[in-house]
């Protein structure tokens, strides 16, 4: 799809989503269909026969347990309406940037830890979809880095403070100049080690990887891929690599997109923030159903254990 095509796409107006997602039965509803596409089973027994209780309950009626829908899903033993988190989930997928804590606590009405919790909560489960993404055919791949001064760049090695990224874009195979999907992943370092289990799992191998041939890429050559190493021809890693267009491209919309809207990502959420990135970004092509897309994963993510949440507020990004 040209990017024109792509800004000016329907995306699900606030309309519609109040039409579809309005009320707390809606949401009750749409929960079940996306956890039970064929009608419910009892988790305990199998059985298909219920009955519905108050609060959408499902009781078996060969063994009596009672099932909440929300149970096993992020939205499990949540206090808040699910109107709400629906609202939280259409204002995370629809707009083209992030959506701070802050602003989310603004638009729902809601305090700022409880905004800042369900964040957590939904890049959680985009995390998780994003961990299943692999590319194939012809990949950009650079890294780049993040913090420190406070700024997004090129790989700062051994700067204090700073965190490495890898990026990964694939193109049309036909035309380089049309991005289809990424992948991003936080390294410890960007050496060989740290590179060489991302590869292995996210990338068809027989895949073209262009890189700009530092030397943890190196390992590529026998790894069952064709690479390609474009060394930069003044000097190590000084400018912005013209055979890279698009991870260009996408390490400056990451910078304003991250840096612009969250202001500082601390480094133990930085895996979160660049998966919520790149979660929008692979179905930029499709935003009318991102939203019952991201509730299909919700309903099968269990919600973060309520310690890591803890410790992720203390070191909190917005
Ligand atoms: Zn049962």
């Amino acid at each position: 799809m040209p990017s024109y095509d792509i800004q000016f796409q329907k995306g699900l107006s606030l309309q519609e989503f109040m039409a579809r997602y309005g009320t707390e039965e809606q949401c009750v509803e749409a929960i079940c269909k996306a956890r039970w596409r064929d009608g419910f089973v009892c988790p305990e027994c199998g059985s298909t026969r219920h009955y519905r209780l108050a609060r959408g309950l499902f009781q078996c009626q060969d063994c009596r347990h009672q099932t909440s829908p929300t149970s096993g899903t992020i939205f499990q033993g949540t206090k808040l309406p699910l109107t709400i988190w629906f609202l939280a989930m259409h204002l995370l997928t629809q707009g083209k940037h992030s959506v701070s804590a802050l602003e989310l606590k603004r638009q729902l009405g809601v305090h700022y830890e409880t905004a800042w919790t369900m964040k957590q909560k939904i890049i959680q489960v985009m995390l998780e979809r994003e961990a299943q993404t692999v590319l194939s055919g012809r990949i950009e791949v650079d890294d780049a880095y993040i913090g420190g001064e406070r700024h997004l760049g090129k790989r700062g090695r051994g700067a204090a403070g700073k965190t490495p990224f890898v990026v990964a874009v694939q193109t049309d195979p036909k035309n380089p100049a049309i991005v289809l999907h990424m992948r991003m992943k936080v390294l410890k370092h960007v050496a060989a080690r740290d590179l060489k289990p991302w590869f292995r799992h996210g990338f068809t191998k027989g895949s073209t990887i262009l890189t700009d041939g530092w030397q943890a890429y190196n390992f590529l050559d026998g790894a069952g891929f064709n690479h390609e190493p474009h060394k930069m021809p003044g000097g190590w890693r000084s400018a912005k690599h013209p055979a890279f267009p698009w991870v260009n491209t996408v390490l400056g919309n990451l910078k304003g997109n991250i840096v612009g809207v969250t202001r500082w990502v601390g480094k133990a959420h930085l895996d979160r923030y660049l998966a919520e990135f790149q979660y929008r970004f692979n179905r930029r092509f499709n935003l009318k159903s991102m939203l019952s897309r991201l509730l299909t994963v919700a309903v099968q993510t269990p919600a973060l254990p309520q310690p890591l949440l803890k410790l992720a507020w203390m070191g909190r990004a917005t």
